[in-house]
């Protein structure tokens, strides 16, 4: 199994299990290496419950670091999950440059101050034309992609959540945000916690990862736990997934720089 690097700690207030438990299920699931990608700080201005404080970014660290200690049987890798919302670059590239981190995801979670991939929030989808939802989520991803800030783009179209899809076709959005991946070297978070929602699909699609495989886009992969319980979540059908699609290796990060791997 690949490792999973898409993994949340109690410090983000919405994910339970300390990371030796995360550690547990992970060698009783068969992997080999994981890494923990808990939200990154941000400023206060949106949503200050969803992530660790900048204060607590040190002990975040050495709970990673503890459980690496703990577990020297298991690779055990230090990374984050970092928002791109434009205009707070400054504070999280400092946030990043603060610890030798392993690798960073950039996510989209907010159209403006909208928590899109909040289920109390998901009813802002309803009765509205979805097609500029997505423009606006993918022009996001261009411009994630664009700040070179990050390794890995987390659940790629997680826009589909809640299982809202565009009338129309809505490709060429999808091609131009992963043109823009490509530029900046990123992997794609193939990410199996889109399972469990309404949407019922692996992020990303078969489509997109079959495009990504096309500009040599590299792959990482991720459950997205914030329970132990789902580490290595539905592996099996993710690389299944990345085969389909083409793909024979996968990527690990150390420093922040990647090597291939042979998927198993
Ligand atoms: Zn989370
Ligand atoms: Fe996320
Ligand atoms: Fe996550
Ligand atoms: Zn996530």
């Amino acid at each position: 199994m690949p490792a999973d690097y898409h993994m949340h700690t109690p410090l983000c207030n919405h994910a339970v299990g300390e990371p030796e438990e995360y550690a547990r299920r992970a060698l009783e699931a068969g992997l080999g290496e994981i890494g923990f990608s808990d939200h990154t700080p941000m400023p206060t201005t949106y949503d200050p419950d969803w992530r660790m404080t900048i204060a607590q970014l040190p002990e975040y660290v050495e709970k990673v670091l503890r459980c690496r200690r703990a577990f020297p049987e298991l690779s055990i890798k230090l990374g984050l999950e970092s928002d791109f919302h434009p205009g707070t670059e400054e504070f999280v590239r400092e946030v990043i440059g603060r610890v030798p981190f392993d690798y960073v995801i950039g996510s989209i979670h907010y159209l403006g101050d909208w928590g899109f991939d909040n289920p109390e929030k998901a009813h802002l989808f309803e009765g509205r034309d979805v097609y500029p939802i997505y423009e606006q989520y993918y022009g996001l991803v261009e411009g994630l992609a664009r700040t070179r800030m990050f390794d890995i783009l987390g659940h790629p179209d997680v826009i589909k959540k809640f299982g809202h899809r565009p009338s129309r076709d809505y490709e060429a959005l999808e091609l131009r945000a992963l043109d823009a991946v490509a530029g900046a070297g990123m992997a794609l978070d193939i990410n199996t916690s889109g399972l469990r929602r309404p949407a019922k699909e692996i992020y990303p699609s078969l489509r997109i990862l079959k495009a990504a495989r096309a500009r040599d886009i590299g792959i990482t992969f991720g459950s997205d736990a914030h329970e132990p319980a789902r580490v290595g979540d539905a592996f099996d059908r993710a690389v299944a997934l990345a085969r389909e699609a083409g793909y024979t290796h996968s990527r690990r990060y150390v420093a922040r720089r990647f090597e291939r791997v042979p998927l198993a």
